[in-house]
């Protein structure tokens, strides 16, 4: 197999952690016999200063021409005063728009060493397994018309959506439900939204096509709550934008850091992987940053785009036992430092690169 992965590595701790998981992936791949092409364009606050503009064509055209895009971070302090449509976080929506794609993944997964690291109880978090499903090209944050009319004092969104939206993002949903425990929760406010009852009538239809999928339908506010009294009891959650951006950074506490956190957009034309935190500008340069959400995105573009599964979960096991043996960034060792050996970022990615080649070593 011969993947093409553009890197935008972006802004602040993004070519730190991005560095990591590509020296992954290389490994990986190298290891199962396959090849990875790695091309690095511009994004970002790195891209306003050398290019004049966030998202330069040559990044675009590279990215249109790749399997995938791993993007890093953007955004720092230095250009909070421009326009929105000329600050570092308009060249990944502009990106993000480009590619087209509209099923956004957001796994939530507790690993049993990390429970001490949530705000929770450990018997709440343990066992955690979600994956989000959030809607991402429709919705209020799209819709129209808008507007914001300071001098009459009114402001107002549109949250429209189209039966095909729905039962596009619907369909990736029951897709990866089949694949796993087989059952799917699709949240909406069917009791109040008119819009929020056809996502429900869609979802439901669309549910007819795959009988082995229990289907049960949640309200938003019942679920912001069911969500932190009983995680464990989800398998697949598919929601629309708003709801669903709102509900995967209240998930983000289940699994104790944003660095922890990975993510894919696909159903476009080239799926984007990116990790969930920011460029993180106060830790940035110092090494501090945690690589492993950026290094489980890259498992992901291996599972989805490369469809290599065996070689997705060598990574995931690499990261759980690097935890398991006591390895931590700072982000991760908050509970006890003590009790930990606390690695840069640099040398976690070489224990996790340590841990594939030895697990892939004893499986062959
Ligand atoms: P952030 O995610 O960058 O940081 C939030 C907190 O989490 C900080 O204390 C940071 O040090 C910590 N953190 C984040 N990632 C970490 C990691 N991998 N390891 C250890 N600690 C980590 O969010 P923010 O501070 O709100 O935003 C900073 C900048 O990033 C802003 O310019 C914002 O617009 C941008 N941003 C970009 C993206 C993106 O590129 N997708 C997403 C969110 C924020």
């Amino acid at each position: 197999m011969n993947l093409k992965i553009l890197v935008t590595a972006g802004d602040g701790i993004g070519p730190e952690v991005t560095n990591e998981a590509v020296a992954v992936l290389r490994d990986v791949a190298e290891l199962g016999g396959h090849t990875i092409q790695i091309e690095e364009k511009r994004i970002g606050g790195v891209a306003i200063v050398k290019d004049g503009t966030p998202l330069p064509k040559e990044t675009l055209d590279a990215a249109l021409a790749s399997d995938a895009v791993l993007l890093g971070a953007v955004g720092g302090n230095e250009f909070n005063s421009l326009a929105p449509d000329k600050r570092p976080e308009a060249g990944l929506l502009a990106l993000r728009a480009a590619l087209g794609g509209f099923a956004n993944l957001r796994p939530c997964f507790s690993f049993k060493e990390l429970v001490a690291n949530s705000p929770l109880r450990p018997e709440i978090v343990e066992g955690t397994d979600i994956m989000f499903v959030r809607e991402l090209l429709g919705g209020a944050y799209f819709g129209k018309p808008r507007e914001y009319d300071k001098e009459k004092g009114v402001g107002y969104n549109t949250m429209i959506y189209t039966r095909d939206e729905v039962a596009r993002v619907a369909r990736v949903a029951f897709n990866l439900a089949r694949n796993r425990r087989k059952k799917l929760t699709s949240v909406d406010k069917a009791n109040v939204l008119e819009v929020s009852q056809l996502w429900r009538a869609v979802v439901t239809e669309v549910g007819k096509e795959f009988p082995d999928v229990e289907l049960e339908h949640q309200y938003i506010d019942a679920m912001a709550m069911h969500i932190m009294n009983r995680p464990r009891d989800f398998d697949v959650v598919v929601t629309e934008n708003l709801f669903g951006d709102i509900l995967t950074d209240e998930s983000g506490v289940i699994t104790g850091s944003l660095g922890m956190l990975p993510s894919a957009t696909i159903g476009g034309k080239v799926d984007l992987y990116e990790p969930v935190h920011g460029s993180a500008p106060d830790i940035a340069g110092k090494g501090l940053a945690n690589p492993l959400g950026a290094i489980l995105t890259g498992a992901m573009i291996l599972r989805l785009t490369a469809k290599l599964e065996t070689e997705a979960k060598a990574i995931q096991a690499s990261v759980r036992k690097v935890l398991e043996q006591g390895f931590r960034t700072p982000d991760l060792a908050r509970s006890n430092p003590q009790a930990f050996t606390v690695l840069s970022t640099k040398d976690m990615g070489a224990k996790v690169r340590e841990t594939v080649k030895q697990l892939v070593a004893v499986s062959s």
